[in-house]
């Protein structure tokens, strides 16, 4: 950022909650289906229907407020959020307003400071305040077809109305565009983890917008803001941002003003453009919906919602450190995703020593995966089969070296370490009988140099070595080959 200038950034995020059926009424949220195959009298908005809460949209709502550290109030209330477009047929859309789900979090995340091509530089813990999270209702979609110029049709496709959204909106706490990604990725991620949401910005079921403002360094009051959509990945947003602050400093340092406005981000320009401006802006009128009781959340339901959630990703982080011996790093890399902290957790366990499997799931596998593309999940190499190949190298079978080329083969092929090493003929001899035969053979067959060894000439234990090596075609356990030497070298 220029020097002398700061961001002021705030977010609002968009998750749709994971549940089988819409928030007031029975249809399914199945994503794909024909066109208005799934709706009803409710969501369709026809006169008369009444909405009837979803539990289950609750529940998933409670386990993403405690992810993310909110307080759950005790009663909220749902409020009718009035304006017309074509895909609310309701002409409201059934949302909270003054007394929300839950509100007053404070969320600890970690952010890193960046070089110019995006490349983390140092990472730091930061404190976000959330606002507010709240429960609401998704809204249909428009579908056009055809060009613009000739034939041009649009439609209304009310799947999607009614399915359940959780409202998540920050303090301006934001000051860079790097920690307001480091953020969406942290909720992206809790979400996830507790099973909320999908989250998955592709698929449209996380959406954000970014309310941004610039100021002069140690001025207090905020600058005019403005709020950018349509952001479909979370690097969208952070260019987005990084765009808007610098158009604002130029455009404040050249005698102009920021108007308050929806901007929207075109990634082919690599530009944001007006969307539209203020005097657009709604006044939705909000008034308590009649049709709903105040929603009461009991201690009880709570401790419910609490005894079924997996453990969160900080607890686990420090049952890692703490069971496994792990550092502070390791244990951070693997419970930033629920998917690989299960798989290192069944990894330690099939290889019965948990900083060995640590070792070759950071240094090996996790650049496997991040090569091909894919998460812990999708490994084609198993967690069980990891872990025996760990234990083969810990049991002296295979050497450290041939482990690295094994796991590699178990990538590409999905054979099992045990299978490979029987194949590639790999398994080192670690019979002590066997490597006796040997040395005592290399012995016999070299009785010059063991006059000399003998006579001091200790150098001389490198030839024996070699020799044995050789003659067990590479195989022999080079410790025990150590051993078996020095003792028989010794005695006649
Ligand atoms: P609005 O009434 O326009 O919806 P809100 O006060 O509700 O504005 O804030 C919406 C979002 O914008 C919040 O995330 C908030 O933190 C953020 N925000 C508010 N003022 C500013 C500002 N001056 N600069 C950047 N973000 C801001
Ligand atoms: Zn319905
Ligand atoms: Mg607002």
């Amino acid at each position: 950022m220029k020097e002398g200038w700061e961001a002021v950034i705030g977010l609002e995020i968009h998750a749709q909650l994971n549940t089988e059926s819409k928030i007031f009424c029975g249809c399914s949220t199945r994503f794909g289906d024909e066109p208005n195959a799934n709706t009803c009298p409710v969501c369709l908005g026809l006169p008369g229907a009444l909405p009837v809460l979803n539990r289950r949209a609750v529940e998933l709502g409670a386990r993403a407020a405690l992810a993310l550290g909110l307080r759950i109030n005790e009663e909220s209330i749902f409020a009718r959020k009035n304006y017309f477009y074509p895909d609310l047929p309701k002409g409201y859309q059934i949302s909270q307003y003054d007394r929300p789900f839950s509100e007053h979090g404070e969320l600890e995340i970690v952010t890193a400071t960046r070089d110019a091509a995006g490349h983390a530089r140092e990472w730091r813990p930061m404190i976000i305040r959330i606002t507010r999270m709240h429960l609401e209702e998704d809204a249909g979609k428009n579908v056009h077809e055809g060009l613009p110029e000739t034939d041009r049709y649009s439609y209304v496709d009310l799947n999607r109305a009614g399915t359940p959204l959780a409202e998540i909106v920050t303090e301006p706490d934001f000051r860079t565009s790097w920690e307001a990604y480091d953020y969406v990725n942290h909720v992206r991620r809790a979400l996830q983890w507790v099973g909320a949401s999908e989250a998955d910005m592709e698929k449209g079921n996380l959406r954000c917008e970014a309310n941004v403002s610039v100021r002069r360094a140690g001025e207090e009051k905020f600058g005019t803001k403005v709020e950018l959509k349509n952001l479909n990945s979370v690097r969208f947003m952070q260019k987005a941002i990084e765009y808007e602050i610098e158009r604002h400093i130029e455009l404040i340092e050249s005698g102009g003003r920021v108007t308050q406005e929806t901007r929207l981000w075109d990634d082919r320009a690599n530009e944001t453009r007006v969307m539209r401006s203020k005097e657009e802006a709604h006044d939705y009128r909000y008034f308590p919906e009649p049709d709903l009781p105040p929603l009461v959340v009991t201690a009880a339901f709570i401790e419910e919602v609490t005894a079924q959630m997996p453990e969160l990703p900080e607890a686990r982080r420090r049952r890692f450190m703490e069971e496994y011996g792990l550092s502070f790093d390791d244990a951070s890399q693997f419970t930033a995703e629920r998917g690989l902290a299960d798989y290192y957790e069944r990894a330690a366990r099939a290889a019965t020593n948990a900083r060995a499997a640590a070792n070759w799931i950071r240094s090996e596998l996790l650049r496997e995966l991040e090569a091909s593309g894919r998460g812990a999940e999708e490994s084609p190499v198993k967690a069980e089969e990891l872990g025996a190949l760990v234990r083969l190298i810990d049991e002296g079978k295979i050497s450290g070296k041939q482990g690295k080329e094994v796991l590699v083969e178990m990538f590409a092929s999905g054979k099992s370490a045990a299978v490979i090493v029987e194949e590639q003929g790999l398994a080192q001899v670690s019979d002590a009988g066997e490597i006796e035969g040997i040395v005592d053979e290399v012995i016999a067959a070299s009785p010059k140099q063991l006059e000399q060894y003998r006579a001091g000439k200790e150098t001389l234990f490198g030839f024996f070595v070699g020799q044995v090596m050789k003659a067990s075609k590479g195989k022999a356990n080079p410790k025990l080959v150590n051993e078996v030497l020095q003792e028989r070298l010794r005695k006649s």
